[in-house]
């Protein structure tokens, strides 16, 4: 056999394959280069979700005829010049093989101008030859056509999705790399419709803001060596899936487990368990903290102290979530899903007001569960225990900072609502208390709040071991599977600590002699059969903070007020200061929201005013 060397066509087919797999790979090549050029506006137009054309403009630096000729040769770049530069190539991928891999397995047409030059330059090039090359007329930047992509290597193009499939594919990737360039206008065209335009934001925060349709706090954290902002979306947003969580590393779209744990992390316990929140950070540090290994299709990171990061992401993002005492906002929240795609439009509201009594006595059964609350509020002074809590979280930062070697460290919140300050109206549909404050009206969830405070009571009290426990009178006899009498034996020492006592009484039977004061006796059997489900369910799947989380959880729903109570005024209050004493304290542990505000002009829009 002869030995050949491969044709320059044949080389960048073959290349063509890593860096050209779907339109959206194309359109991420072309976006970077207009980056590159230092374009202001970057407009991306598709059709047939880019299998029949892939156009993206920019106002940047444009080419002259030489240049735009020499760009589609294979290893040509302007942006790296000598063998020093090349950190430069793994850094930021400058590889001077994307316009030449495109152009092989496609039909491109080049228009460039710079600003200096009266007419512009047009290539034609159809599968890697040039078919022209002429003078025109055009606007200063460059457009680049790529029509008919894969047409001359039809087993690529047989792994091409539906045109929704890919188009969406392109959408998500814009919207990522416009957070990393928050001055840079984009628009998407598709089939002749604009469907996404971003108008220049002064940063990502402002961007992400007209991205994420729902209420969201800001992260951030302004270190002198490191730096970090964000913006995440109230939990009840939350997703199914993890792809509307960004991470941006260094201006650049990253995925990196770690970090996107921190996040996960940073949400503590206001996040089901397979859901994932909504929202993206940014962080910045020192080239030589972090190893940005660009490969063509997907970004990884390589942090040189990846503890440090990921304390400092974990403390970011839990900083912002204590801070979400922002209501959510209702119009937006349920009308849309995240990042904008519409969801059913909220049914009519209908209200109906029970006027309280202004005795303050405390008339049903729900006293009882509300008499901590009452009795901590009464004393004024409120003693939680948070405290604790939130040195453990600062300290945890102050490590990350030291290591990496920070000296300022800050930590900005943007939120000053507290829910004493809201003035109460009443109580609705037994569930619902109704409030306003300047010009809008609130409405808290009285089950979700009070199950939030007393979840963080139990997990604080738990964690400084300071339960108050309560012997019952008649010992309560709980039927259990077998497996669960073992477990709960197996666990006994933690439960105990959460404040159950017990021992095996049958085969598939425990006697329950003390609970936790917080529950009422009539509720033993119940809690501690969920609770043994918990733990049971624990043997199998490992964390031990998720299950006690889980525990915790079990207790709070049943030592709280529900739906069907009706609280006094006195009893309201109590909860709303109790609410402020609190972290955490805009979801209930399953992620729910606590409160809900609409706005004035919301309201008047229900009643047709705003017209
Ligand atoms: P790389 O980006 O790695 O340099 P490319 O193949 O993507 O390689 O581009 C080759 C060269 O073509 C670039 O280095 C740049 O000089 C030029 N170029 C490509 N796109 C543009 C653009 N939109 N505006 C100005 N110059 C461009
Ligand atoms: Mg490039």
């Amino acid at each position: 056999m002869k030995v050949k060397v491969l044709p320059d066509i044949v080389i960048n087919q073959i290349s063509a394959g890593e860096v050209v797999e779907r339109p959206a790979s194309v359109v991420r090549e072309l976006v970077d280069n207009a980056v590159d050029a230092g374009a202001s506006e970057i407009t991306v137009e598709l059709e047939q979700g880019g299998q029949s054309l892939i156009k993206v403009s920019d106002d940047g630096c444009g080419m002259q005829r030489d240049d735009a000729l020499l760009a589609f040769e294979r290893h040509a770049t302007s942006k790296i010049t000598c063998a020093a530069d090349l950190d430069a190539i793994a850094t930021m991928g400058f590889r001077g093989e994307a316009l030449a891999s495109i152009a092989a397995v496609a039909k491109v047409l080049l228009r460039t101008r710079t600003e200096s030059q009266p007419l512009g330059t047009e290539v034609a090039i159809d599968g890697g030859v040039v078919r022209g090359v002429r003078e025109t007329a055009a606007a200063p930047g460059t457009s680049i056509e790529v029509r008919a992509l894969f047409y001359n290597t039809p087993a690529r193009r047989k792994f091409l999705r539906s045109p929704k499939t890919e188009t969406l594919r392109v959408k998500q990737w814009l919207i990522q790399s416009a957070l990393a360039r928050p001055q840079i206008r984009y628009r998407l065209i598709v089939d002749g419709a604009e469907t996404l335009v971003l108008a220049r934001a002064k940063d990502a925060v402002e961007r992400a803001r007209v991205l994420i349709k729902g209420t969201a706090v800001p992260v951030r954290y302004l270190g002198d060596r490191v730096q970090l902002e964000g913006l995440v979306a109230h939990p009840s947003l939350a997703q199914a899936d993890s792809s509307s969580f960004i991470v941006l590393v260094n201006e650049r779209v990253v995925s990196d487990r770690i970090v996107q744990k921190a996040v996960r992390e940073g949400f503590d316990s206001t996040l089901k368990d397979r859901e994932y929140p909504v929202g993206f950070i940014h962080l910045r540090l020192p080239a030589s903290d972090v190893d940005v290994n660009v490969h063509p299709q997907k970004s990884e990171v390589r942090f040189r102290d990846s503890q440090a990061v990921f304390q400092l992401v974990r403390e970011g993002v839990r900083k912002a979530v204590l801070d979400f005492k922002t209501p959510m906002s209702s119009a937006l929240a349920q009308a849309t899903a995240p990042y904008g795609q519409p969801r059913q439009a909220p049914a009519g509201v209908a209200m109906q007001a029970v006027p309280y009594a202004e005795d303050g006595v405390a008339r049903y059964q729900s006293a009882s569960a509300l008499a901590p609350v009452m009795s901590a509020a009464a004393a004024s002074q409120v003693a939680f225990n948070l405290l604790g809590a939130q040195q453990t979280a600062l300290a945890g930062i102050d490590g990350a900072l030291s290591a990496v070697g920070d000296s300022e460290r800050r930590f900005v919140g943007d939120c000053n609502f507290t829910f004493s300050q809201l003035n109460l109206i009443g109580q609705v549909l037994q569930c619902y208390l109704v409030a306003e404050l300047n010009d809008q009206l609130y409405i808290v969830d009285m089950h979700a709040a009070h199950e939030r405070y007393n979840f963080n009571l139990i997990r604080n009290s738990f964690r400084t071991r300071n339960i108050s426990v309560q012997q019952l009178l008649i010992p309560e006899v709980v039927p259990l599977t077998e497996e669960g009498v073992a477990r709960c034996l197996e666990e006994q020492e933690l439960l105990s600590r959460f404040g159950f006592e017990f021992e095996q009484f049958g085969p598939a039977e425990i006697i329950v002699r003390a609970l936790p004061s917080i529950l009422s006796a009539t509720v033993a059997r119940q809690v501690m059969r969920e609770v043994a489900a918990v733990v049971c369910e624990g043997a199998a799947a490992g964390r031990v903070e998720e299950r006690l989380d889980h525990i915790a959880a079990r207790m709070a729903c049943h030592a709280s007020v529900r739906s069907g109570d009706v609280l006094s005024r006195a009893e309201a209050r109590a909860l709303f200061s109790a609410l402020d004493s609190t972290e955490f304290s805009a979801a209930c542990p399953h992620g729910r929201p606590v409160v809900v505000s609409f706005p004035r002009a919301a309201v008047e829009r229900w009643f047709g005013r705003d017209r």
